[in-house]
Order: C-alpha cells, then structure tokens, then sequence
C-alpha cells in the first residue's frame, strides 16, 4: 500500500508540454476589437516581455525550462502524489483514486508554477514593476513571491469581495513586499467610472484585469502579469501532468479520467494536457473533465465565440467559450472560479470534444470538500471542492455500475486562509444557486462581438 508517491528533484521535467503542436484544429487568431483583423503578437508587446509573447504563439510542441526556474521550482517540486486510500473507504467505492497536490507551494497553490517563469523573463528584459489582478488571492501570492525573488515591485488589484473576505492573503502580499488595492479602485479611469455608476460594486476579475492592464499600459517599465487564460500560463502548468504520469507510472498505474477545478484553465490544462498527450501520441482514450460552479458555468452553458478577456474591452477579442464580458458572477467563495470567460485552448479543445466539462452548485463542492478534509486531512481551496465534487460523482457511478476506475485529480491548493468560506457553510449561509437560462441569454445578449 503506498500512500505517497513521490519522485526526487533531478525529476523536475526540463520542458513544457505544448498542446497546440498537437491540436487538430489549432486555436483560431486573436483580433483586434476595432479592425477585427487578426492581430500578431507585436500588439502584446506593450503587456508582456518578447520571451512570454514567443511561448504565447509558438508551436513548438516542448519548451525548454531554463535552469534558473528549474531551480526555484525545487523548493516546492516536485509536488506529491497521494492515493487517497481513505477517501476511497469513505465513499465505498471500487474506484482508485489519485490528487496530486499543489498546496505545498509557498503561497499554497499551483500558481507559482507560472508566476516564476513570468518574473524571470520580465527580469531579463529589464522590466522594474508587474501589475496584476486576483479573485482569491492565490495569483496575487504568487506573483508577489515571485516578484520578490526577483526584486521587482508589484502591484496588485484584488477583486474587492475577496479584499473584504480574505485579509490575510492580503498581509501575505504584503509580506512579500507587494502594494495591494482593492478593484475597483480610485487609481484608473477604469475603477473611478465603475465607482462613480455603482459606488458599492464588489468588484470581479474582469474589472480587476482592466484596472491592471491601464496601469501597465501607462508606464513604460511597468508590465502586466495574467496568472490564468493565456496559452503561456498553461504551458508553464504542464510541469503538473509531466509529473503526475511519471508518479503513475512508479505506482503501476494509468488514470482513466482526470479532474481539476475551472478557472480560466491554467490548473486544469497543467494536469489534463500532458495526458491528453497520451491520448494524441499513444491512443490512450483518458477522459478529462473541468469542473466548474453552476453561479459561473461559460463551459457548461456559455456561448463560443469572440469576446473580450477583461470587463472594459481593453484585450484583444479572444475565441472562447464566455458568459459575456460583463457578466458580474454571484458572490460565491470559489473566487479563482468567477471569471467570465474560458481559456482559448480549452475553449478548441471542448468544442472539438476532446474534453469533458461538468458544473456544480455550491452548497455540493462544500459538502464534498468537507468530505475529502475529513477523509484525506487536507482542507481544500474552494475552487478545488469542485474538483472534488465531480470525482465524488464519477466514483460512485463506479460503485452504482460495478467498475473500478482509476481517478486523478489536481488539489490545486489548500484552503487554509478560506476559513470564512467554511464558516459560512457550518453556519447554513451558503445557499443553492444556479443562474436561470433568462439571466444567462441577456448577458450574452448584450456581446456585439464577432459569432464564430
Ligand atoms: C486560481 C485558482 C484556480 C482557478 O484558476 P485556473 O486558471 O482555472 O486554475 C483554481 N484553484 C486555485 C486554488 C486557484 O488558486
């Protein structure tokens, strides 16, 4: 019986895994708002360093991870793998079920898989200050650790019902030398007009990435960091999957299904490519699936097609699946998970059917992540009860059906500064909530971007 398995840091992969080498559609090209002309990677130059703009484009199917990353990653990685024997007992199930567990990064999440590199290549090219947006404030943490290592300032803007819920992510910013504020703010025009219509808006990652990207955009020293969404951040995440098949591998076993929580898709694409790689180059046939809440389902129930990746309209349009830009999610406490709009691969990648999406109500994922503290000890991040929740459901078809299935899925991070969203559980405060198929027609209704 083994519970963990892990592998030593010489096993750090060297490269990336990059899916779009693979696709057999490749994703469809950005445009500009105004022209919608397919814009090339030149007009990213003002946000991004060149080296991250190359990976954002590149079809090489590995990148190279240099040296430098590598080395940091090695404080964290590799991350352990768990059999989670217990949890299995618990839903007397004849499903094996495996996590991989990112929580054991500093910030307690897989986000400094990305914000590492980012630093390091914003570094290189002489950038001074990164601003930034967070819901949760587990892509906040990471920059800012990242930033820090790197002696580069940073700038925060935090989702505001997240500013108010969490301050302790805030102070662990703060530790790490970043400036946090609560979005929206008074610093852009962005916030100020948003303030001005509705003074007591709690804010959501939209606003909070078009605030980011005005300040960048008026500084020349000054970059943007995005900690979901863009192909770059996905690649930098498939260190996740390369590990987890070689931890397979040394436990004499292959996953059919693979799970991870939805975002924007940054952790679920770390996980799910690199076994879809297997899918690709083998033939294998594993099932992978995003879970999602029900309050914030563009997977599930949203529209795909061209949209903005920021509430004011200031990104290029994007191909994806979407509730609209200006969709404001309900104030659930899943906040890595109140993002309008889906990644550009996954969004290909879903419509193609080459991967599964399941949404789930809130007052589920608690139920499930309370389970799985119970079961397995650890207290999961809220977005990653959703996970969690869709393993619960696949395990007990195994049981219903009489199969036994081998489950993986990616604890993308603990859920130890989320205690408020625990009590509010205990206390009977979190309620159903599923969007009515009227309010989810007039937020799309309202996109005059271009149908696909
Ligand atoms: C940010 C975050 C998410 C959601 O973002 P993805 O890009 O979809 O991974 C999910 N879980 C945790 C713990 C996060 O920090």
């Amino acid at each position: 019986m083994r519970r963990k398995i892990l592998l030593n840091e010489k096993e750090i992969p060297e490269k990336w895994y990059n899916i779009i080498a693979d696709m057999p559609n490749k994703p469809l090209p950005p445009l500009n708002p105004e022209t919608l002309n397919p814009i090339g990677p030149e007009s990213l130059a003002p946000l991004f360093p060149m080296e991250l703009i190359k990976q954002e484009v590149t079809t090489e199917k590995y990148v190279e991870i240099p040296d430098e990353v590598r080395k940091i990653y090695s404080m964290w990685r590799p991350t352990p793998l768990y059999r989670a024997y217990n949890l299995e007992k618990f839903l007397d199930t004849p499903a094996k079920i495996y996590y991989k567990y990112e929580g054991v990064s500093p910030t307690g999440s897989h986000k400094p898989n990305t914000a590492v590199p980012q630093a390091y290549y914003n570094k290189l090219e002489g950038v001074k200050k990164i601003t930034t947006e967070t819901g949760a404030g587990q892509w906040g943490s990471a920059l800012s650790f990242a930033c820090n290592h790197f002696d580069i300032d940073c700038e925060v803007y935090m989702v505001k019902l997240s500013f108010d819920h969490k301050p302790y992510r805030k102070i662990m910013m703060n530790t790490w030398g970043a400036d946090v504020y609560a979005s929206p703010s008074d610093r852009t025009l962005v916030g100020r007009n948003i303030l001005q219509k509705d003074p007591k808006n709690t804010g959501s990652l939209g606003i909070a990435i078009s605030e980011a990207i005005e300040r960048a955009a008026s500084d020349d020293s000054t970059k943007y960091a995005l900690g979901s969404v863009l192909n770059h951040v996905k690649l930098h995440q498939t260190i996740i999957g390369q590990e987890a098949i070689l931890q397979m591998e040394k436990a004499g076993d292959m996953p059919d299904i693979v799970i991870a929580p939805f975002g924007g898709g940054s952790n679920f694409s770390g996980i799910a490519f690199p076994f879809l790689r297997l899918n690709f180059d083998e033939g294998k046939k594993i099932r992978c699936i995003a879970s999602e809440p029900s309050s914030c389902p563009k997977l599930t129930r949203g529209v795909f097609r061209y949209d903005f990746g920021d509430t004011a309209g200031m990104t290029p349009l994007l191909p994806m699946y979407t509730l609209g830009h200006d969709f404001i999610p309900a104030p659930i406490h899943a906040g890595g998970l109140r993002y309008h709009g889906a990644g550009v691969i996954v969004s290909q990648l879903l419509k193609d059917k080459l991967i599964e999406a399941k949404a789930h109500d809130n007052m589920e994922v608690f139920s499930a992540g309370t389970l799985f503290a119970k079961a397995e000890g650890i207290i999961p991040a809220p977005e990653a009860t959703h996970g969690i929740a869709t393993v619960i459901d696949e395990a007990e078809k195994c049981k219903r059906e009489g199969v036994s299935k081998t489950i993986l899925f990616n604890l993308c991070g603990h859920g130890n500064f989320d205690m408020k969203a625990y009590q509010d559980y205990f206390e009977g405060k979190i309620k159903k909530h599923e969007l009515s198929e009227e309010e989810i027609k007039n937020s799309i209704q309202k996109l005059n971007t271009p149908i696909i």
